[in-house]
């Protein structure tokens, strides 16, 4: 097999001894004469499976026993309705931040819910190009939450610092830079992150919840979209997708093998340095984002002023070349590498010869 550098937005890249092991324990799980996707979830295999995965994520991030770590269906796009549903309050406002699209989204949720909204920081007059010092926003006291997407996917920006909400539960969508770089988790009440961008494959949504605020749920919302529920059952009140869970316990524990997140982030902050600074120095590519606020996860660029053709033609040859995924989202256009945590070093140092390359050529 040739060497192909995968980088696709989500799903996403995994660590190949990950692909390999699961690969190996598919169809013989551990010697019991069958996979476990034909486990039952209760049995024993399976809760040593999520019991680990559990683990694991606390110990990355440092999670305490005040918060529940949960595994949910639905995707970050139902966590964008599921949070208003559970933690709206009457009479109270709702701080949200537009920092790109799954932010809107986020926001287009919370308008069908009809909250009033206490939009804390408007990227649309800028084209979502720049975030600033969201630690100097200033944020209505009486706000029942605030909910901000911590890592923009499509336009290529990532929060250097987060809003200060004191007593305000701050909600972050992390579905794109979990685990990517050292969080203190106490700032936020709940972190919500679908799998498959730096963590597994999709299906499963990871759910971080200060239990205290779980309670706030009305009584109205149906027992399946209530937090309360799943914490009590430990992600076991239905079938949870087994499988998914079983390969992010692969993922954190090829992460914690690595020397945990701090160490992972050291290494992804050299990919995004390497490649931002090939872009930079080429006279050729141009970042799309202000330098201050790039993503070290969606390296989002172009070719000149925009050139589609030439775009086009870097895709194309790029692919044939082993590199794949790098065209941008549909919505922006332009080109996108996606450099998660799986993603090696090696990896970002070929794109950069290949992107130096290509710029010579053209
Ligand atoms: C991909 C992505 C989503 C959407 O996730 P789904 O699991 O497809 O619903 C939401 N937010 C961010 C930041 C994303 O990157």
């Amino acid at each position: 097999m040739s060497t192909v550098y995968n980088f696709n937005a989500g799903p996403a890249v995994l660590p190949r001894s990950v692909i390999l092991k699961a690969q190996e324990e598919l169809a013989d799980y551990k010697g019991c004469g069958y996979s476990i996707l034909e486990e039952s979830h209760r049995a024993k295999a399976f809760e040593e499976v999520i019991q680990a995965a559990e683990a694991n994520i606390r110990q990355l991030m440092g999670i305490s026993d005040d918060y529940a770590v949960l595994f949910l269906q639905g995707g970050a796009s139902m966590q964008f309705a599921q949070v208003p549903m559970n933690l709206m309050v009457p009479g109270k406002k709702v701080g949200a931040a537009d920092t790109g699209e799954w932010a809107h989204k986020a926001i287009k949720e919370l308008k069908i819910q009809n909250a009033d909204i206490d939009l804390i920081y408007d990227g649309s007059a800028n084209h979502y190009k720049t975030i600033g010092d969201a630690s100097q926003w200033k944020i209505d006291p009486n706000d029942a939450y605030v909910h901000i997407c911590a890592n923009n996917t499509i336009y290529g920006t990532e929060y250097q610092t987060f809003p200060e909400t004191g007593d305000i539960p701050l909600v972050a969508d992390m579905s794109s830079d979990i685990m990517s770089r050292v969080v203190d988790v106490n700032k936020f009440a709940l972190i919500y992150a679908g799998a498959q961008k730096n963590m597994g494959p999709s299906g499963v949504t990871l759910v971080i919840i200060r239990k205290d605020l779980a309670e706030r749920c009305p009584a109205t919302v149906p027992t399946m979209l209530r937090y309360t529920t799943h914490i009590e059952k430990q992600s076991l009140f239905n079938t949870p997708p087994t499988f998914g869970i079983y390969i992010i316990r692969l993922v954190t524990d090829w992460m914690l093998a690595k020397g945990g997140i701090a160490a992972i982030q050291k290494v992804n902050e050299a990919k995004a340095e390497l490649l931002y600074n090939a872009i930079d120095n080429s006279g050729f590519f141009r970042g799309t984002c202000d330098k201050a606020d790039r993503s070290k996860m969606n390296v989002t660029f172009r070719i000149g002023d925009g050139d589609e053709e030439l775009e086009k033609k870097f895709v194309a040859e790029a692919k044939a070349a082993g590199f794949v995924g790098l065209k941008g989202h549909r919505a922006v256009g332009g080109l996108r590498a996606s450099i998660y945590n799986a993603m090696p070093f090696d990896g970002v140092m070929e794109l950069v010869k290949f992107m130096k390359d290509f710029a010579s050529k053209n």
